[in-house]
Formats: structure tokens, sequence, C-alpha cells
């Protein structure tokens, strides 16, 4: 096991109150698979990955739980020891590469700096070309003195996975990483990114509000709701057969590509408000499906197989619902 995350509870202290951002979520991840979170904007998929490395700024704390990495508990670790991590054993890439890319220095210069940084021993300048042309930025020598505003979005992306691949992490998290590009490219990094889990067995955690973006990567799929890992399960499960209500409603909301004439659901209503979160189901008010008991519970995580579980009251069997 590379990950492993067991309730984690992270908020944010604002002026308004305490945001409750991410509310008992756990879960796995193993060596060489690819997991995708997927979510609406705010349901804490993003605060989880922020949490695990640490990047919460002032105002965001974990509150509670644990995060084992290669076995080593991260929570409780100084700036530093996580510093040392970040980037060597865990490295992260966002939606924009230009807030991550320096535009006044080369790509060969930003390349090197990483390994340097990380204190890597080997030949900068030929792991930073190895590197580039394995992303398919070439021809890497002359591209490694250009500037990132010399390339195109889907590019600058590219070397935004290459800069974090550089001193081979054991683990990759990509945040919307394909959010900003064409549906060509989007699918061009998506194959890099299957190729790199192949060539080099890292782990990655895909995270995105778009389940269409997984359908062909993830291994297995974690959905969020509301600060909470409401349905997980491998890929199969959650397109095939999936159990909670939410995740049915995103699906209905991803486009058919065999079916372009059928009508996309979208999800009525708005995410719950974390500064007052509701004391029952956080998807009680937007659900279909919702009963008197949804109001009031918070749903327990039921088994559904040895890699299905979701929360959701109407997976209990009607002989314990009558029970709470
Ligand atoms: Fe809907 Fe109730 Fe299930 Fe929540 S627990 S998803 S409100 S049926």
């Amino acid at each position: 096991m590379l990950l492993e995350v067991k309730d984690l509870h992270t908020s944010f202290f604002t002026q308004a109150g305490e945001v409750k951002s991410v509310n008992g979520v756990s879960f796995e991840l193993n060596h060489g698979e690819i997991l995708g979170i997927v979510g609406e904007s705010g349901s804490g998929k993003s605060v989880t990955m922020l949490s695990i490395l640490k990047l919460l700024g002032t105002t965001g704390k974990i509150i509670s739980g644990s995060v084992k990495f290669n076995g080593r508990e991260l929570t409780n670790l100084t700036k530093n020891e996580v510093e040392d991590i970040r980037g060597k054993n865990i490295a992260m890439i966002f939606q924009d590469p230009m807030t991550s890319l320096n535009p006044v220095l080369t790509v060969g210069y930003q390349l090197k700096e990483s390994l340097k940084r990380h204190k890597i021993e080997c030949d900068y300048q030929k792991r930073a070309v190895e590197i580039l042309e394995r992303v398919g930025i070439v021809p890497a020598e002359t591209r490694m003195k250009q500037y990132p505003h010399e390339f195109s979005g889907g590019q600058r992306q590219r070397i935004m996975i290459a800069m974090a691949m550089i001193c081979n992490p054991d683990l990759l998290i990509a945040d919307e990483p394909t959010t900003a590009l064409d549906v060509t490219v989007q699918a061009q990094i998506l194959d890099l990114m299957k190729e790199l889990r192949e060539n080099f067995n890292t782990s990655i955690i895909l995270i995105t509000h778009d389940l269409g973006v997984i359908a062909g990567v993830a291994d297995r799929v974690l959905v969020m709701y509301g600060g909470h890992a409401v349905e997980q399960g491998t890929r199969h499960e959650i397109f095939y057969s999936p159990a909670h209500p939410y995740t049915h409603g995103l699906l209905r909301s991803v486009p058919d590509p065999e079916n372009f004439k059928e009508r996309l659901i979208p999800i009525e209503g708005q995410p719950p408000d974390l500064l007052n979160p509701p004391k029952g189901c956080p998807f009680a008010m937007r659900c279909p499906q919702a009963m008197k008991i949804c109001l009031e519970k918070l749903p327990a995580e039921k088994i559904l197989s040895d890699t299905h579980r979701a929360s959701c009251w109407l997976l209990e069997k009607e002989e314990a619902l009558k029970n709470v």
C-alpha cells in the first residue's frame, strides 16, 4: 500500500466561522494504481489532496485523522520534513500550468532546478532532456532553452508533468489537469499519464469534476460530495453498478458518445453550506430519493464488495431502517 488516508477531517477557519471542508474521508492507493477522485466544486476533493501535502495555508488545519505514505505518518511531520517529500516523493500538478511555471526562466532551467532542490544525484542536462522527450516535447535540447509562453497550453501541461516526474516520485497528484484543454489534447495528456504508470509504476490520483475524464484511465474511483466520500469502487463498479444517488446523477450528466441525441440531466440544486453542514446526509437537499431519516442522520458506510462501498440509507435493509 502506498497511501492510506483514514477518517480525515480538515477545516478552514474564516471570519464567518469554521468551514468543514473534509469530513471523515478514508481511502487507499496501491503502487502503480490510478485513482480518480470525482466531485463538483466544493466537494472537498482538492482539499483532501492539499491536506496530504499539508498545503492548507494559514487558515486550514487537519482536525483529525491519519495520512500514511509508504507507512510513514504525514500529519505530524514538520514543514521542512513535508517539503522534502513534496516534489521528490509526491508531486502535484494543477489545472493552469502558468501558476506553477516561472515565466521569466527557461523550461530547462526550471527542470534542472527541481533536481538540484531535491539533491538528486544525476547528470541534470541528460535527465532533463530524457524527461522532456518522454512527454513528447522535442527536439528537447532546443526547447529547453525556450520560455513557458513559447509553448501551447497542452505543451505547457506536458512540461508540468515533466517537472513533476523529473525526480521520479512514487505518487503524482493531478488536480483537473485537462480542464482547460480541448478534447484532443485532453486525450493525449490522459494517455501520457497511463504511459507514466506503465513505464515508471507511478501511482496517480486524478482529481476531476467530470466522470467522463476518468472513464478510460482510472482503476478505481472515489466519489466525493459535501466533504464526504460517498462512494468508492472499481471503475467498472462505479460506471456499471453505481450505488449512490449522487453517482447516478453524475453519470446522467456525462455525454454518451454512442447516443448524442440523449438529453443530459443536470443535478438540480446547490451543494451544502459547509459553514453549517447538514446533520444528515449531505446530499439530502438535492436527492430525488431522500427520506425522513436522510435529513436526520448521516448514513454509515455500507460495504458492497471487497472493493465497493457507499454511504446511503437506501442501502440499508428495511428492517434496519425501522430501528434507526
Ligand atoms: Fe439520498 Fe438519503 Fe441516500 Fe442521501 S442517504 S443519497 S438523501 S437516499
